[in-house]
């Protein structure tokens, strides 16, 4: 193309906006520092048309917030055999990053429900609540008829665009972030058509399985099979797959619906001794088929139990859950042409602490060892707290599990078991989800418009823009 003035302006607003300019911006120790990077200018020859993406995935770690990313960056690189901290996730190496704000709108911690409404459809709304607009209260929601006017979900710009739709979760696909991509409902919890009892009075709503049902999404991969009466799975218009075998087997002209699983999805750490495929498995899967369109397509991948596993404060399982979404990203990252935006990011955080002056290279899920200041090496003897009994690096802030003065004196063989549940300090019988920023990356066309600290609506109102809206 020509560069004209107009382009220029526009371009160089587009290259401040952009990361990827600031890193490549590094040419200081140059002489001629005032001319442009290769980089740079390539950049600036970029047109409209190439920073629109014609396929879009949106990864979502449920519950993945920062201290997640950071101990699952170690635990992969510890399973690599490396000290772990220099680990490198498939998404640290994207280009632009943002910080994300994830309150709803009536909560200041929130849950999946609003939060995936913001990221996917982009408006922020009340918390338990699915892509119905923020009210007072369930009352007044159902006063207006099952929520009231309900926006267009990320399944509806797509297929204005005419492009596939896939949805990939690892939790049930009835579950509150998958149902953000097709679903209206006035609460999470009507996942299946007996759940509308939940309503003071027949509403005429419909339940979020129904709606799947009837939604025009291509491929929905991931748990959930309980939550469909025998005639919802009669009426799904193409291919019904219940094991890894079965998806792969399915004719690729007509929709897919796989339910792997009666609830949510195996924990990976558990998937070996199943027939459900694996996050990266769903993924690639559903790229392939989708790579005939002309059109593109837009995917949003779940790793929906990472949240479950912090939920039941098993940090192994939520880890091993981060190991199966980087593997994902990837995969995905492997795969994808130079016209695919991918967004990494999460809905909410956890209260998921890394704590305590472990040194270098200790085991991640381990008791800590302090540094030995004569050798540079791990102290010979565990860290020990004010009641001279050893903790772990990792912990919750809240949940079962609390930590007491006559709590059982840990070893490194009972916190570096699957199974070991990490202490606690508030004594609740569950860990809740954390209201810190969570963190987004991007890579691909469009990806400099995720940067700086943003409303978590905005990814939903920029995915709509780079669809066309
Ligand atoms: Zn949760």
């Amino acid at each position: 193309m020509t560069l004209n003035f107009a382009n220029m302006k526009r371009l160089s607003t587009l290259l401040l906006l952009s990361t990827a300019f600031s890193q490549t911006a590094c040419v200081a120790d140059s002489p001629e520092n005032t001319k442009l990077s290769d980089s740079q200018r390539i950049e600036m020859t970029k047109t409209e048309s190439d920073l629109t993406p014609k396929n879009i995935i949106v990864f979502i770690g449920d519950g993945m917030g920062i201290s997640t990313i950071t101990a699952g960056r170690i635990f992969i690189g510890q399973e690599k055999g490396q000290t772990g901290e220099e680990n490198q996730l498939s998404f640290d190496k994207f280009p632009q990053l943002a910080l994300i704000k994830t309150y709803n709108t009536n909560a200041q911690v929130p849950d999946s429900a609003g939060t995936a409404t913001a990221i996917l459809s982009g408006y922020k709304t009340n918390i338990g609540t699915v892509n119905v607009r923020p009210n007072k209260n369930l009352k007044n929601m159902l006063a207006e008829g099952c929520g009231g006017e309900t926006a267009a979900t990320l399944t509806d710009k797509a297929k204005a665009a005419n492009k596939s739709v896939g949805v990939i979760s690892t939790a049930r696909l009835t579950h509150a972030t998958p149902a953000a991509m097709y679903a209206h409902s006035v609460s999470r919890d009507i996942e299946a058509d007996k759940d509308l009892a939940i309503l003071p009075a027949d509403m005429g709503c419909a339940s979020i399985s129904a709606q799947l049902i009837s939604s025009d999404v291509d491929v929905a991969l991931g748990g959930g099979r309980k939550e469909f009466t025998d005639a919802q799975i009669a009426a799904w218009p193409g291919t019904i797959a219940s094991d890894a075998a079965q998806m792969t087997a399915a004719p690729q002209d007509q929709p897919l619906l796989g339910l792997f699983n009666r609830s949510h999805m195996s924990f990976e750490a558990d998937r070996a001794e199943t027939k459900e495929p694996s996050l990266a498995e769903m993924t690639t899967y559903t790229m392939d088929r989708f790579a005939s369109d002309p059109d593109g397509y837009v995917m949003m991948v779940e790793a929906g139990r990472i949240d479950h596993a912090h939920h039941g404060t098993n940090a192994y399982r939520a880890l091993k859950d981060v190991q199966a979404l980087d593997e994902a990203v990837a995969a995905a990252v492997a795969k994808a042409g130079d016209d695919t935006l991918i967004l990494v990011t999460a809905d909410h955080s956890h209260v998921f602490t890394m704590a305590g002056y472990p040194v270098r290279g200790n085991p991640i899920l381990g008791l800590v060892r302090g540094v030995d200041q004569e050798t540079g090496g791990a102290e010979t003897e565990y860290s020990l707290d004010q009641d001279g009994k050893p903790y772990t690096t990792l912990g919750y802030q809240n949940g079962p599990n609390i930590r007491e003065a006559d709590s059982d004196t840990l070893t490194d063989n009972i916190v570096q078991s699957p199974d070991f549940r990490q202490q606690t300090a508030v004594n609740l019988s569950g860990e809740t989800h954390a209201g810190e920023d969570v963190a987004l990356f991007a890579t691909g066309p469009g990806a400099h418009r995720f940067s700086g600290v943003m409303e978590q609506d905005e990814i939903g109102q920029r995915l709509g823009d780079l669809l066309g809206e």
